[in-house]
């Protein structure tokens, strides 16, 4: 899947990143887990092979990428423990109670995301979210160099700043694969 994932272009975690979410899975005994982009499946199938009683769902918009989860998934005989939900993760209807909702779409969707699914989080429960460095511009000194990408580097502030306003959560940043930020529920 590393390999598949390298030749198409497929911006599944980095290696830091997967490694620091799994031990935090295994750390906080998470069990049941929401994740926006499910990609090829990478993400969700390492984080059910930390335990054999863990569940994921997950949701992806784009047909290729779903239907190559589909595969791997099956070949992991993981069907009965990760549904992947196919749709616009602003669209699609989900229900369901998560120890962790792990937001990893479109970035400049983030605040979008948590808005919409913190209601599915449990009392205790912990959003991360992935690519908060996006591949170090965001805390770079040097503006980035398209008009496009400066706009999502700003959309990835105006996250950090929400996260920052948000009374109910306290949000830490992890400088580790693509950077991380752990938002727990006060
Ligand atoms: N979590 C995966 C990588 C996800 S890459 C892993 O580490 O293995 C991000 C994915 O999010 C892409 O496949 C993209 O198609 C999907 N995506 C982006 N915006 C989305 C949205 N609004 N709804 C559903 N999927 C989305
Ligand atoms: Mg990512």
């Amino acid at each position: 899947m590393e390999e598949y994932a390298k030749i198409n272009n497929v911006p599944i975690m980095e290696k830091e990143g997967i490694e620091f979410l799994t031990k935090y899975i295994k750390e906080n005994n998470i069990k049941n887990i929401l994740e926006i982009g499910t990609a090829i499946g990478y993400s969700a199938i390492r984080m059910c092979l930390v335990d054999d009683s863990i569940t994921v769902t997950t949701i992806e918009r784009d047909k290729i990428r779903y239907d190559e989860a589909i595969k791997n998934i099956k070949a992991f005989n993981m069907e009965d423990r990760i549904n992947v939900i196919f749709g616009d993760a602003l669209e699609v209807e989900v229900s369901g109670e998560y120890d962790l909702i792990f937001i990893d779409a479109a970035k400049s969707q983030s605040i979008k995301f948590f808005n919409r699914y913190e209601k599915l989080l449990k009392e205790d429960g912990t959003i991360i979210t992935d690519n908060i460095n996006f591949h170090g511009l965001t805390f770079s000194k040097e503006p980035a160099p398209s008009r496009n990408l400066r706009q999502m580097i700003r959309k990835i502030h105006d996250y950090l700043d929400f996260l920052k306003d948000n009374k109910e959560y306290t949000s830490r940043y992890e400088n580790i694969g693509d950077g991380l930020m752990i938002s727990k529920r006060v």
